[in-house]
């Protein structure tokens, strides 16, 4: 994957309406080259570009960011809450049951929302969140 240009993510950001910060910055970047990452994995590596961060102030950034939808949150059951910038496309994520390797899966037929309940109960539905689960290509070799 190649990373974006720190000029691009500064207009994503500013494009949201929000303030460009170094710690949002910095979040983006890590998001931009790991994505499906959890605030700890964040964290980390946004402490290494700057080491007065806190994890505080990472949650701070992650949520100001999701809720300018410059970033998803998906919560696979059991796995805390991971962050990625792909937002807006309804597409899916695989987990493997063994070591949590997370992977995304396009709509599963078809434009988004790809599953339409048999009773929407008169909602209008915009999107399908599917998680599979399953034993990745590693996993299954080492069992
Ligand atoms: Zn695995
Ligand atoms: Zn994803």
């Amino acid at each position: 994957m190649i990373e974006a240009a720190t000029d691009v993510l500064s207009a994503s950001i500013r494009g949201a309406g929000l303030k460009v910060t170094e710690p949002r910055l910095a979040v983006m970047k890590t998001l931009d080259a790991a994505p499906h990452s959890g605030a700890d994995t964040i964290f980390q590596s946004v402490r290494r570009e700057l080491p007065g961060t806190s994890l505080q102030a990472v949650y701070g950034v992650l949520a100001a960011l999701t809720a300018a939808q410059l970033l998803r949150k998906i919560e696979p059951a059991g796995s805390s809450a991971l962050y990625e910038r792909r937002t807006g496309d309804n597409h899916h994520h695989i987990v493997c049951s063994s070591c949590n390797a997370v992977q995304d899966v396009d709509c599963v037929v078809g434009e988004a929302p790809c599953l339409t309940p048999s009773s929407g109960a008169g909602f209008a539905v915009h999107a399908a969140e599917v998680t599979f689960w399953g034993f990745c290509a590693q996993c299954q070799q080492s069992t």
